[in-house]
């Protein structure tokens, strides 16, 4: 037998963390690495956040875990919290995003269905997008790499151009049930929707009786310096996935939902025999304790400037490796020039100077640290940033 015990779908590399503390992991053999990529987008709080850990560890020597079946005071005091603090009326809790999106797109096509227009099934989707990697989160994308040999996918969805506001307008239909956007994009390049796009996406669907959907399973939970980034376009949606950073690292996502974009959702139509257990509850209440609140945001916003500037200033040092800076908040992005590949220097910045990033498409080089990151962690990337690129221009 040559495969290994667990299912080589991951390109595994040399990075075996065991321990975890606060921005920083550390390895097998003791290695310590300055974690800017938080097991992408989630540890918020970084690692071992004594909050975090006793509220999960005395949840788990009370309740841990039951039914669905039964009320859940836990669940409707964490769906409380959310309702008031978002656009949302009713919440339903996964263990991760693609649920989340999952949940959220078949809440869309019950809402038509309810409502009398069955036929409306259709989401479109855009380009680079990423919302998971369920059947039918994989039919909302149009990444080969992503498709390939899973088809026939879900039927219903079409996949048109990011930022292309002509294009939303075209595909819509008879058959059209919504919108399935992300308000920055993640895996696809650390994109941000342009804010005539996300307001001109919420109009179609206020004149035509449309849903949006937004996935904000990265870039959401403070990630971008206000809790939800769509706050920050003034639109809001229907429906959104939420995962990764509500949990801190527990397995829990979200789909947050307006009540009448909920009305199909009744009993029996949808469920999940871990979604919004105790444990995860405990989890989740802990982290939002923690950050739903002004002062957090504040800091994550003045920490992502500070970091923006920083890498910044780092372009024109090594102009011909970076070509700029994207993202938003502590989402940033440093898009390589043509001549380097992403991976590469994601691996270099690893295996060499012990800086953990994320690839990510477009050429880019994903910085998601904790978004309890000090001004010593960012001199710290900063300084293992520039060294890195020094030596991989010298064995360019
Ligand atoms: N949506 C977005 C925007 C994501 O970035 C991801 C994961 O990276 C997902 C959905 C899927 O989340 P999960 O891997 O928890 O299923």
């Amino acid at each position: 037998m040559t495969i290994t015990p667990l299912m080589p779908v991951y390109p595994r590399c040399g990075v075996r963390p065991v321990r975890g503390e606060g921005c920083h992991l550390i390895g097998e053999r003791g290695e310590r690495y300055l974690d800017f990529a938080s097991g992408i987008a989630v540890n918020i709080l970084g690692h071992g956040h004594p909050a975090l850990v006793k509220a999960i560890a005395d949840q788990a020597a009370t309740l841990m875990h039951v039914s669905n079946l039964y009320g859940s005071p836990q669940g409707e005091a964490f769906a409380q919290k959310l309702v008031d603090k978002t656009f949302a009326d009713t919440v339903f809790f996964t263990n991760s995003g693609a649920e989340a999106v999952e949940c959220a797109l078949k809440a869309a096509r019950r809402y038509h269905y309810v409502n009398g227009a069955p036929e409306r099934v259709k989401i479109i989707s855009f380009t680079n997008a990423f919302h998971g990697r369920t059947l039918g989160t994989i039919s909302a994308t149009n990444q080969p790499k992503m498709r390939d040999g899973f088809e026939p996918l879900l039927s219903g969805f079409e996949v048109v151009p990011f930022n292309d506001l002509e294009a939303a307008k075209a595909a819509v239909d008879d058959t059209t049930a919504g919108f399935l956007v992300e308000t920055v994009q993640g895996e696809g390049g650390m994109t941000p929707a342009t804010p005539e796009f996300l307001k001109g996406l919420r109009q179609i669907c206020d004149e035509q009786g449309l849903l949006l959907i937004l996935d904000e399973v990265q870039c959401g939970y403070c990630r971008t310096g206000t809790f939800f980034a769509h706050e920050q376009y003034g639109i809001a949606p229907d429906l959104m996935a939420v995962a990764k950073g509500i949990g801190g690292g527990f397995p829990l996502g979200a789909c947050l939902a307006t009540e009448e974009a909920a009305r199909g959702m009744v009993a029996g139509t949808h469920g999940s025999t871990y979604g919004g257990n105790p444990l995860a509850m405990a989890a989740g209440e802990a982290v939002f304790e923690i950050v739903a609140n002004d002062e957090f945001l504040a800091n994550v916003r003045k920490m992502g400037d500070r970091l923006r500037q920083s890498l910044e200033q780092l372009i024109p040092n090594h102009d011909h490796l970076f070509d700029s800076v994207r993202g938003v908040g502590l989402m940033l992005g440093i898009k390589l020039k043509d001549t380097a590949e992403a991976r590469g220097f994601v691996a270099h910045l690893r295996d060499n100077h012990g800086l953990l990033t994320v690839a990510a498409g477009e050429n880019v080089v994903r910085i998601l640290p904790p978004l309890v990151i000090e001004e010593s962690h960012i001199a710290e990337c900063i300084e293992k940033l520039s060294a890195a690129a020094r030596d991989y221009e010298a064995a360019a």
